[in-house]
């Protein structure tokens, strides 16, 4: 007798997946950070992503809690690190 129970469900290969992406603006830095999420057009289940600290960083990528949400800080333009952390809002020249 084998413990290894089969699903009667095929298993998801998750062959379509949907993006969703929020974009948080930081009017006081001029400052973007998106919002990625990842799952599965079919089953649902969330991606998670991968590499990245958990946190919330102004001039990095990081995670949620769980890995599932991906937050990329952008700007527009020439804008640089270090003009967000001086807490520019000005453009280079
Ligand atoms: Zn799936």
């Amino acid at each position: 007798m084998s413990d290894v129970i089969e699903s009667e469900q095929p298993k998801c290969k998750h062959g379509t997946l949907i993006s969703l992406a929020n974009i948080m603006h930081l009017e006081d830095r001029d400052l973007r950070i998106v919002e990625l999420t990842i799952r599965c057009a079919i089953c649902e289940e969330v991606f998670r992503f991968l590499g990245a600290p958990t946190g919330l960083s102004m001039t990095s990528p990081t995670v949620d809690v769980p890995g599932t949400t991906l937050h990329i800080p952008i700007v527009p333009g020439e804008r640089s690190i270090e003009d967000i952390r001086a807490g520019a809002i000005k453009f280079k020249v």
